[in-house]
C-alpha cells in the first residue's frame, strides 16, 4: 500500500479506537502523534534542507592538512553546538589537542561533541554517532556544481558531505527539533557524539570513548551510526556487520640495492621471482584463498541468512554496469553479497622496490616487498590468521630452496563487526522502517571495515546499529556527492518514529 495511505489508514482507525474508548483527543495516542511530527517534517522540509545547504557551505575537509581548513572544521564544529544548544542539550566541546604530521607540522584537532537532551531514568537512552568533517572536493575534479553550494537537481541536493555524513547527522537533529517544535517530550533521553576527524581516521576518538566510558556513555543503552549506504536506489536498509582487515607485508631480500641483469642474472635467486611466487599462492582464480585453515573459523551459513541474501534489494546488471566490469566470480545476487559481506576475500595490493616505470630497465631488484590483505569475517581471530598467512609463506617459500631471507609481518589488524540483529533497537528500527516507507528494511551488511562500529561494541559494551539513510547511487567521497530530498526527510521521519518504538520497548 502507499505509503501515505497506509498512515492516512492507521491514522484513522486510531481515531476510531479513541473514540471508541470515549477520548476526544488524539494528541495523546502515539500514532496521532507521529502523524502530527511527519506532518511537521513534510511542512519545514524547505527549513530542513536550508539547514543542510549551511552546513554543507561550510568546507570542513578534515583530509587535506592546511590551517584554513582546519579553521573551517573548528568553525563547523561550533555550528554544530550551537544548534545542539540551541535544542536545549547540555553541550561539551571536548578539546582533542593536536597533531603532528610527518612533515613536523603541528595542526589543532577539531573537538568532538559530547551533548545530551533529557536524562529521565524510566526512558531508554540513544546515542547518535555522526561526523561533520569531508572528504576533499574541488569544482575541477569534475563536479557539475559547486560541491560547496548545496544545489537542487531533480529532487537530488548535490554537495560535498551531503550524504556523508551531514545530511544523516541533521536528519537526526531534524527529530529531535520537531518534537521540540510540537511541545513534545521526548520519547528517549538522547545523547550525540559528532566528530570532525572521520575521514582523517578518526584521530584521538578510541581514547576519549575508552575515558568517557564510565561518564558520558554510562547511561547509554543503544548506539546508533548513520553513515553508509543502502544497497538499493529505493529500499531502506539496517547495518549490521561489516567485514574486518589484516593486512600483511612479505619481504623478501637477497641485498639492499639492485642488481644488473646482464651481470649477475642467471647466478642468484632472484628476490622477485620469490615474491611472485608467493604471492601466487595466496588465492586461486576463483576467488578461493589457498591458505590452509583459513576457512576454519567463517562462521556457517545459515537458513535464516539465506533468506535474508534472497530479500535484499539489488540490481545485478545495473551493478555490474555502474562497476564496468564485464563478469563478476559469482552469477547470482546472492552470491555476490555472500562474497562481500561473510566470507573472507584476499587482495593482493603492489610490490614495493619493483620497477614500475615506463620503459625497460634491466634491473633485478635486490630487495622488494609485496603487499596483501585478508578482509575479516565472523569468527575469524586475527592472531589465528597471522600465524595460518605465516605458516602458508614460510612452507611455500621453503619448497623453493631460496638463498633469500623472507619476512611476513601482520601491519594493521582490524577485527570484523557483527551485531545480533534480534536486540531491541534491531526491532525498533525495523518498526520504523516499516511505518515510514511501507517496507521491511534489507538486512545488510558492508564488505569494507568501519572500525566506529566495533569500537563502541567492545568499549561501551551496548547494541550498536548502523541505519542509512543514503541511497546506493548517493556517491560518498565522490564526484557529485547527493543525498536525495525525499531520503533526508524520509529518514528525518524516520528517526522520530524510531525514537517512539524504542520508548515502547521500555514502557
Ligand atoms: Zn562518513
Amino acid at each position: 500500500m502507499d505509503p501515505k495511505l497506509r498512515r492516512m489508514a492507521a491514522s484513522l482507525l486510531s481515531l476510531l479506537l479513541l473514540l471508541e474508548g470515549g477520548m476526544f483527543s488524539s494528541s495523546s495516542s502515539p500514532s496521532g502523534l507521529l502523524e502530527k511530527v511527519f506532518q511537521h517534517l513534510d511542512l519545514h522540509q524547505d527549513e530542513f534542507v536550508q539547514m543542510l545547504k549551511e552546513w554543507v557551505a561550510i568546507e570542513s575537509d578534515s583530509v587535506q592538512p592546511v590551517p584554513r581548513l582546519r579553521q573551517e572544521l573548528f568553525r563547523m564544529m561550533a555550528v554544530a553546538a550551537d544548534t545542539l544548544q540551541r535544542l536545549g542539550a547540555t553541550v561539551d566541546s571536548m578539546d582533542m589537542g593536536s597533531q603532528q604530521l610527518p612533515d613536523g607540522q603541528i595542526l589543532p584537532i577539531p573537538p568532538v561533541i559530547l551533548a545530551e537532551l533529557g536524562n529521565d531514568p524510566k526512558k531508554a537512552t540513544v546515542c547518535f554517532y555522526g561526523h561533520l568533517d569531508v572528504q576533499p572536493a574541488e569544482r575541477g575534479d569534475g563536479w557539475l556544481t559547486d560541491p560547496y553550494a548545496l544545489t537542487e537537481v531533480d529532487g537530488k541536493l548535490y554537495g560535498r558531505g551531503a550524504t556523508d555524513n551531514k545530511g544523516p547527522v541533521l536528519a537526526w537533529i531534524n527529530a529531535v527539533s520537531t518534537f521540540r517544535a510540537l511541545y513534545q517530550d521526548l520519547p528517549v533521553n538522547i545523547k550525540f557524539i559528532i566528530e570532525g576527524m572521520e575521514e582523517a581516521g578518526s584521530v584521538g576518538l578510541e581514547e576519549l570513548v575508552e575515558k568517557e566510558k564510565n561518564r558520558f556513555f554510562s547511561g547509554v543503552d543503544y548506539i546508533v551510526i548513520s553513515d553508509n549506504l543502502w544497497v538499493s536506489r529505493k529500499k531502506p536498509a539496517i547495518t549490521y556487520g561489516t567485514r574486518g582487515n589484516s593486512y600483511f607485508t612479505v619481504e623478501v631480500k637477497c641485498r639492499d640495492q639492485d642488481f644488473h641483469s646482464g651481470t649477475f642474472g642467471g647466478i642468484l635467486n632472484e628476490p622477485m621471482a620469490d615474491l611472485v611466487a608467493l604471492l601466487g599462492s595466496l588465492v586461486d582464480s576463483s576467488g578461493h584463498i589457498l591458505i590452509p585453515g583459513i576457512y576454519d573459523q567463517v562462521a556457517p551459513l545459515t537458513e535464516e541468512e539465506i533468506h535474508m541474501y534472497k530479500a535484499i534489494d539489488l540490481d545485478l546488471e545495473e551493478y555490474r554496469n555502474s562497476s564496468q566490469v564485464e563478469k563478476f566470480l559469482f552469477d547470482t545476487k546472492e552470491e555476490i553479497l555472500m562474497h562481500l559481506w561473510r566470507y573472507p576475500s584476499l587482495s593482493i595490493h603492489g610490490i614495493e622496490g619493483a620497477f614500475d616505470d615506463p620503459g625497460a630497465k634491466t634491473v633485478i631488484p635486490g630487495r622488494v616487498i609485496g603487499k596483501f590483505s585478508i578482509r575479516l569475517v565472523p569468527h575469524m581471530n586475527l592472531s589465528v590468521v597471522e600465524k595460518q598467512v605465516t605458516q602458508h609463506l614460510q612452507d611455500v617459500f621453503s619448497k623453493r630452496n631460496s638463498s633469500n631471507q623472507m619476512a611476513v609481518s601482520m601491519t594493521l589488524g582490524l577485527r570484523p563487526w557483527i551485531a545480533n540483529i534480534n536486540d531491541n533497537q534491531y526491532l525498533a528500527a525495523k518498526r520504523a522502517i516499516e511505518t515510514v516507507f511501507g517496507t521491511e528494511p534489507d538486512m545488510i551488511r558492508d564488505g569494507s571495515t568501519i572500525p566506529i562500529a566495533r569500537l563502541f561494541q567492545e568499549i561501551i559494551h551496548k547494541s550498536v546499529v548502523m541505519i542509512p539513510l543514503g541511497a546506493v547511487d548517493d556517491g560518498e567521497h565522490s564526484q557529485n556527492e547527493k543525498i536525495n530530498r525525499w531520503n533526508y526527510i524520509e529518514g528525518s521521519k524516520l528517526f522520530a518514529a524510531f525514537f517512539l518504538e524504542l520508548a515502547k520497548l521500555h514502557e
